[in-house]
């Protein structure tokens, strides 16, 4: 079955505040796309319309071809996590996952059966007689994933459906989630999140949201690697973000010329180098820069090591530190120019 989704245009306003713009994204099938950005950028609204829970002002929204735009939630084959689990605390959990086949007007006889296929795949069979009251808040999350899964649903929506767990359940979860996607390859993801290490981990794709825009979409290398906006760049990733002048063979920063490819970029104009702080290096290298250590934190298997050059701070996590230098000593730090992407510099004519 055709799972993909589709966002034409799709626009939503509140009271006349649009949260989301003009929305146009494909979700192929058996993808995971990730929303991901700043709370109130306007994730979850695009989620529900693809749920059917809000009507666009314009748009439209698709499911694996269709028009869903106008039908109700239970006719488009939606399955849907949301953070608070959302489970009936009077229902048993077999009852709870039980649910949505009854709504949906499964066959009787069957149901028995799909629940138990549903538990089983979470995890979650030898729990089937309790109640949630009676379950952890992984377990609970669980059950509700097999809520969602029981009614064999095209795509799958979920909405931050980790926040509520501390890290270590956190992480456990993203695996489960990511072994799920391997045993429903035909299914089709949209996971909401604000939380750029279960997007990085989980998603096919990212689609970065800010301001009820869509900023940029790609996979999570290309987002890391080549971001095409500051916000990006921030949003997916740690980065040093300089601000420097384009000149005829790299940049200016602060007074050092540095290489960096900026094909074509108007020599003159100002612009922003991405630089990942774990590509700065300590010592000379190319495109070095001096400046004073302003605060070291160890952090395991690196140190990062905040250093002011000029006005700007930069970061750089270096590994294998042998000595940590002191507050205030004078370093060298370099970066490889193709390890460096030029943002928002003007662009010559032609
Ligand atoms: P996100 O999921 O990125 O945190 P949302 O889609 O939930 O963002 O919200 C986007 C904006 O829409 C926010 O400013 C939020 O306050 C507003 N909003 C969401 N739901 C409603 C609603 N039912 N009524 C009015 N405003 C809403």
């Amino acid at each position: 079955m055709n799972s993909g989704i589709r966002f034409d245009g799709v626009s939503v306003a509140y009271g006349g505040t649009t949260v989301l713009d003009h929305l146009d994204l494909t979700v192929e099938p058996g993808e995971v796309m990730a929303l991901l950005g700043p709370s109130g950028s306007g994730k979850t609204t695009a989620l529900r319309a693809v749920a059917g829970f809000v009507r666009p002002a314009s748009g439209r929204v698709f499911i694996g071809g269709q028009d869903v735009t106008a039908l109700p939630p239970y006719k488009r084959g939606i399955g849907m996590v949301v953070q608070q689990y959302a489970l009936f605390p009077h229902l048993r959990v077999d009852a709870n996952v039980a649910f949505g086949l009854k709504a949906q007007k499964a066959p009787k006889a069957e149901i028995p059966a799909r629940v138990a296929e549903a538990l089983e795949m979470t995890g979650m069979a030898a729990y089937a007689r309790r109640y949630p009251r009676e379950l952890s808040g992984g377990q609970q999350q669980r059950v509700a994933i097999a809520r969602a899964l029981a009614i064999r649903p095209r795509v799958l929506l979920l909405d931050e459906p980790l926040s509520a767990l501390d890290a270590r359940l956190r992480s456990g979860m993203l695996a489960e989630l990511a072994r799920l996607h391997r045993e429903l390859p035909d299914v089709s993801i949209l996971y909401v999140t604000h939380d750029q290490v279960e997007a990085l981990t989980l998603a096919d794709r990212i689609a970065v949201m800010d301001k009820a825009r869509l900023q940029d979409c790609g996979t999570p290398q290309d987002l890391y690697r080549r971001p095409r906006t500051e916000f990006t760049a921030s949003f997916v990733g740690n980065a040093n973000l300089l601000p420097v002048t384009v000149a005829a063979d790299g940049v200016l920063f602060e007074g050092a010329e540095l290489k960096v490819p900026a094909a074509d970029a108007t020599p003159g104009s100002t612009a922003t180098l991405c630089v990942r702080p774990h590509l700065v290096g300590l010592g000379d290298g190319p495109n070095a820069l001096r400046g004073r250590v302003t605060e070291v934190q160890w952090r395991g298997s690196t140190h990062r090591l905040y250093v002011e050059v000029g006005g700007h701070r930069v970061k750089a996590d270096v590994r294998e530190l042998r000595e940590t230098p002191a507050l205030g000593t004078e370093v060298t730090l370099h970066f490889a120019p193709q390890d460096a992407v030029l943002l928002g510099a003007g662009v010559a004519d032609g």
